[in-house]
């Protein structure tokens, strides 16, 4: 079979595997409880499933602009000036199916073959990938746990090659939770102006933070990081929307020109509807918003305590999205179940089987110490994995 040399590169998305793999063991009637794919176990609040409602009765059932609709960019803008403080006009917002689509748009627009960004890790398994497909190279920046996972304008000037294009920003981080001050990100603005660097910000978990650091985007510091940066966001995790598939960017005007050409023949327009939906999101009011990341607090604050109480594991307090990484680094080398655990990847096999939880492996976060837990699922099913570790991890 003739396969291109690039797809056949491609790996698939780890996250939704292990999603797949525990819905067909749940659908087939196992006790299963799944922390895998990071999506709200929220139902998308009604005000908007109305919207939707109404936009099908009234016929809004037909191709829109493929870049989206003038009605959702605007709302983009309001909400991109509202709650970051930036000014763009709609012309400069390109509307997606996804936020994934969204970061494809913006890599195919920026990169050239052999063109590198800098991918600090642990990262979510999607950018290696999409730097690929878009005939990029990606480049590891590899962050500490001691160090919270977080890089410095420092680290970022030490991966800095006569290629590098662009590098990822992604605060709060799937898969870490960590989120960077306003004088870090600052520091990694000026790296960028003074290297000409492309900024390439996944803003998607920004509503979702529970400590005392606020979201900046990193755009707000002046035209000049500005017209450098491509902001990526959608509605998927802020309005529990993750199968709608809206994603919208926000970019300089002649980048959001050329992805918006690619879109017309690639995609054509996001679902109408869907469209309708994500403006009455961004517009509407935040009581759900307020209420998902109430109990997503008290998910994290439980999980947390919980994992660094039972002997072997520990984890960090994430400052937001809703993931935990748990560090096994004690357990490898251990028999565990009948098993000696080599990896992540073993870990997870071995809960899995052996205790019906799925969690995703660190391997493909770039973090093979670690297993990812995600915290939107109910503190009942919390409860249920942490008890099922705890008297695993005892030899139960
Ligand atoms: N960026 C990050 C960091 C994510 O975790 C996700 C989750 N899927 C996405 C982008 C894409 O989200 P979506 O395509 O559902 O908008
Ligand atoms: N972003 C989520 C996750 O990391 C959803 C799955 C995906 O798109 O990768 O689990």
């Amino acid at each position: 079979m003739y396969i291109s040399e690039k797809f056949k590169s491609i790996s698939p998305s780890p996250t939704l595997a292990i999603d797949s793999k525990f819905k067909q063991m749940k659908a087939d009637g196992l006790d299963v409880v799944g922390f895998g794919a990071g999506e709200p176990d929220f139902d998308t609040p009604q005000h908007i499933k109305d919207a939707a409602i109404t936009a099908i009765n009234e016929g809004f059932t037909k191709y829109t602009p493929a870049s989206g609709t003038l009605g959702l960019k605007q709302a983009v803008v309001r909400k991109l000036k509202r709650d970051n403080g930036l000014d763009y006009t709609t012309d400069q917002i390109i509307i997606s199916n996804g936020a994934k689509h969204s970061l494809m748009n913006a890599f195919g627009a920026i990169l050239n073959p052999g063109d590198e960004v800098i991918i600090p890790a642990p990262f979510w398994v999607s950018y290696p990938e999409m730097v690929k497909l878009n005939d990029g190279v990606p480049v590891i920046l590899q962050t500490k746990e001691e160090n919270n996972f977080k890089f410095t304008a420092r680290d970022l000037i030490s991966a800095i090659t006569p290629n590098t294009r662009a590098f990822i920003l992604n605060s709060p981080s799937n898969p870490t939770g960590m989120v960077y001050t306003v004088e870090v990100l600052r520091e990694i603005a000026q790296v960028a102006v003074e290297y000409n660097l492309y900024v390439i910000s996944d803003e998607i978990y920004e509503h979702l933070i529970y400590g005392s650091t606020k979201h900046v985007s990193i755009a707000s510091f002046g035209e000049e990081i500005k017209n450098l940066t491509i902001i990526i966001n959608g509605v998927s995790k802020t309005y529990a929307m993750t199968g709608w598939r809206i994603g919208y960017l926000a970019a300089p005007r002649e980048l959001a020109k050329t992805m918006g050409s690619v879109q017309s023949h690639a995609t054509s327009n996001p679902n109408s509807i869907a469209q309708v939906a994500a403006g009455v999101a961004l517009d509407g009011p935040v009581d759900d918003l307020n209420m998902m990341k109430k109990a997503f607090k008290e998910r994290r604050d439980y999980m947390v305590e919980r994992i660094n109480s039972i002997d072997g594991v520990s984890c960090l307090m994430p400052d937001g999205a809703f993931y935990v990484m748990m560090n096994i680094e004690k357990l490898i080398g251990r028999e565990i179940c009948g098993k000696i655990i080599e990896s992540s990847d073993d870990f997870a096999q071995v809960f899995l089987d052996e205790k019906l939880v799925a969690v995703v492996p660190g391997t493909g976060f770039a973090a093979p110490n670690h297993v990812r837990w995600s915290y939107a699922t109910s503190m009942e099913n919390i409860k249920e994995g942490l008890d099922r570790l705890e008297s695993m991890l005892k030899g139960e």
